[in-house]
C-alpha cells in the first residue's frame, strides 16, 4: 500500500518494521507496536486474500521487514516465496505455530454436525478446482481465516509481542503494556459483541464463502452455508440449486455478499425470494490501522450480521 507506506515512512536501521500480509493481521500489529514500530500492510483494499500477486515494491519491503506477520502458505500462497527467504526470527508464520494449530478446525460451513463426510466431499471439490485454477490458495482441509477468531487474535497478539520483544528488547515494557490493554479491549468488546449477537444467533443465512466459521462457533451463530471454499471459482449448479431451494422455502433470512465480491450469482439465486441481502467484509477493508482498529474490526463485522439478521418490521 503505497499511501501508508509514504505515511508511515521508509523502514530505517533503527526501526523493526512489521509488514503484515492482510488487514486484519495489521491490526493486531498496530496495536502492539504502538508507539514501538510502524506496521504495514501487503494486501491493497479490494482485493482478495485469496487472489493477489505481489508487486516489485511489496517484494522489497518484505525482503527489508524486520518482522513478517501473515498467516501461513494455504492462506497467502502469494507470500510464500518471499517468506522463505527471511531468516526464521523475522518471519512470524501463525499457523507453524503449535499454539494456532491446536485451534484450527476442518472446512466445513454447511453442516457442522457432519464434519467428516463433509471434508471429504470438500476434498474433491478442491482438487477439480485445482485444474481450473493453480493460484487459489485453499488446498488445505483447514479453515485458515483465522484472525476471525478472537481467541486465535489473541494467542496471534501474544506472538506478535514477544517477537518484538526478542527483536527490540529495549521496548519491553512498552510493549508488555500493548499488549495487556489489546487483551483488556478485546475482552470488553468480545462481551459486547456477544450481547449483540445473541439478539439474532438463531436466524438462518447463507455467506458468501466460507471464510467465517471462527466467528459464527465463537458467538454461536446459525449459518446454513456458503456458495463457495474459494471465492475464485463460481459455485458450481448443484450447490446453487441447493441455496435457491432453501431461499425459496423462506429457511433463510439472509444472504451476504462481501464488499471484495459482489457477485451476479447471488442476486440471481435471492431473485423473487424475498431473502435479505447484506454483505459481510472479512478483511475491514474500510478500517485503518489503529491500536484499537482490530476492536472496530470485530464490532463492524457484528454489526454487519445484525443489520441483515434483526427481525423485519
Ligand atoms: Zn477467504
Amino acid at each position: 500500500m503505497l499511501g501508508l507506506s509514504m505515511m508511515w515512512g521508509v523502514s530505517g536501521a533503527s526501526h523493526a518494521d512489521v509488514v503484515a500480509s492482510i488487514k486484519p493481521l495489521g491490526f493486531i500489529a498496530a496495536a502492539i507496536a504502538q508507539g514501538v514500530t510502524p506496521v504495514t500492510v501487503v494486501l491493497p483494499d479490494g482485493a482478495s486474500e485469496h487472489d493477489y500477486a505481489l508487486r516489485p515494491s511489496d517484494v522489497r519491503r518484505i525482503k527489508s521487514a524486520d518482522l513478517l506477520v501473515w498467516v501461513g502458505p494455504e492462506m497467502e500462497s502469494f507470500i510464500t516465496r518471499s517468506a522463505s527467504q527471511l531468516p526464521d526470527n523475522k518471519n512470524l508464520e501463525l499457523t507453524a505455530l503449535p499454539v494456532i494449530q491446536s485451534h484450527l478446525v476442518a472446512e466445513t460451513g454447511d453442516d457442522h454436525d457432519h464434519a467428516s463426510t463433509h471434508a471429504v466431499a470438500l476434498k474433491s471439490v478442491k482438487s477439480s478446482e485445482r485444474e481450473l485454477s493453480d493460484s487459489h490458495s485453499h488446498q488445505g482441509t483447514h479453515n485458515m481465516h483465522i484472525w476471525l477468531s478472537p481467541e486465535m487474535a489473541l494467542l496471534s497478539a501474544t506472538a506478535i509481542h514477544d517477537r518484538l520483544v526478542q527483536l527490540m528488547p529495549a521496548q519491553k515494557a512498552t510493549l508488555d503494556s500493548n499488549l495487556s490493554q489489546f487483551i483488556a479491549n478485546l475482552q470488553h468488546a468480545d462481551e459486547g459483541i456477544r450481547q449483540q449477537l445473541n439478539t439474532v444467533k438463531d436466524k438462518r443465512y447463507y455467506v458468501f464463502h466460507d471464510a467465517y466459521t471462527y466467528f459464527e462457533q465463537h458467538y454461536g451463530l446459525s449459518p446454513l452455508g456458503y456458495f463457495t471454499v474459494n471465492p475464485e471459482i463460481q459455485p458450481g449448479a448443484q450447490k446453487l440449486h441447493e441455496i435457491r431451494t432453501q431461499l425459496t422455502e423462506h429457511k433463510a433470512q439472509c444472504v451476504f455478499a462481501e464488499p471484495q465480491f459482489r457477485p451476479a450469482v447471488i442476486d440471481a439465486v435471492s431473485r423473487g425470494t424475498g431473502v435479505r441481502k447484506g454483505t459481510l467484509d472479512p478483511l475491514g477493508s474500510n478500517i485503518s490501522l489503529s491500536p484499537d482498529s482490530y476492536v472496530k474490526f470485530l464490532s463492524q463485522l457484528s454489526s454487519q450480521y445484525v443489520s441483515c439478521l434483526k427481525p423485519m418490521n
